[in-house]
């Protein structure tokens, strides 16, 4: 495969390139992981920049109703929407969040829409890193607007958010006991929560939820990331399609503010220190993965059970055989 007609076909916005180079960086095999690297380099060049929006909320909240109608409206607005996802449940089940690609038919249609679901990795680390290469190949692709979706299973929100340059947190309307089942940790990850469903019986007891959100939002620590009044809680109906309209407002004020006070870049620099010592430590933890340090390992391993060596000798020696190669 040419890698730099590729590269170009994705910069003139060729979704079919995209979803190829995709698979690409999604690919184990060792030639596609340097083809990939040299199309990532390539493309790193091209310097396009989209919204990253990142987006949680647990099953049945309508994250993907949620996609839909808010990517109907972009995309109505002139955007090109991408539509990605993080989903640590599909390694497992070999299933994915977004693999039913009826769940957002109309989306789905759209010729300025592109939507991927998961890759499935065996773990969320394999997740995370080749969704991060996604985004950046959407982003060479000319997408105005990248979001990423996740369940809010274990660390799955940690990761998407440090792939975002915005945070959504969707959320159900439910009573008072319900708030407190919102980890304190995700509550304050989120640049926005957007409680869903506010519409028909539910619309009173979202409006309740919201105004309980809200003033939880305000208990929380001041970000220097923040203008005043943010994070905030708004209603919304994905179904109705109401409030995407405030909701998207609001997001540009918050990026348009961090654009202008540096903090846009300064958070996309500090993501990639993050990801760079994701990078290395996974490298570093590959170097485990081979037939002989396996081998090492589990002579090693045996060497401590049997107390012939201390656990802390028995490591220095694992250590020392992996520095000889
Ligand atoms: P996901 O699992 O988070 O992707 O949730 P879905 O988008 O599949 O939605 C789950 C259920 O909630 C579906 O039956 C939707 O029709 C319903 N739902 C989603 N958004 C709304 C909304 O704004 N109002 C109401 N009343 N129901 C909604």
């Amino acid at each position: 495969m040419d890698i730099t007609q590729l590269g170009d076909r994705i910069l003139s916005g060729d979704r079919r390139a995209l979803a190829r180079a995709i698979t690409l960086v999604e690919s184990r095999r060792d030639d596609h992981r340097a083809q990939a690297a040299s199309l990532l380099d390539h493309l790193a060049g091209a310097g396009r920049q989209a919204l990253r929006i990142g987006l949680s909320g647990t099953p049945g909240v309508g994250k993907s109703t949620f996609i839909e109608s808010f990517g109907m409206m972009l995309i109505g607005q002139g955007l090109r929407v991408a539509v990605l996802a993080v989903d640590p449940s599909s390694a497992r089940s070999g299933g994915s969040i977004l693999g039913d690609k009826t769940r957002m038919e109309r989306l789905s249609r759209e010729r300025a829409a592109f939507i991927r679901p998961s890759p499935s990795q065996s773990h969320l680390g394999g997740v995370a890193r080749r969704t991060r290469e996604a985004v950046s190949l959407c982003e060479a692709a000319g997408f105005d607007v990248v979001l990423i979706e996740t369940v809010g299973v274990g660390q799955s929100e940690t990761v998407v958010a440090e792939l975002s340059d915005l945070f959504l947190l969707l959320l159900a309307p439910a009573g008072g006991d319900e708030l407190q089942g919102v980890k304190r940790g995700i509550m304050e990850m989120a640049d926005l929560i957007l409680v869903n469903k506010a519409d028909g019986e539910l619309k009173s007891t979202a409006t309740r939820t919201c105004a309980d959100y809200a003033g939880a939002l305000r208990l929380l620590r001041k970000r220097v990331q923040d203008p005043p009044g943010f994070p905030k809680a708004l209603t919304v109906s994905a179904v109705e399609e109401q409030g995407l309209d405030a909701a998207w407002t609001e997001m540009r004020a918050l990026s348009d503010w961090r654009r202008e006070n540096g903090h846009w870049t300064a958070n996309r620099a500090e993501q990639a220190r993050y990801w760079f010592g994701q990078e290395v430590r996974h490298a570093l933890l590959a170097q485990l993965d081979t037939p002989q340090a396996r081998a090492e390992m589990d002579r090693l391993s045996t060497a401590a059970a049997q107390g012939q060596l201390t656990p802390a000798s028995a490591a220095e020696q694992m250590l020392a055989f992996l520095r000889e190669g």
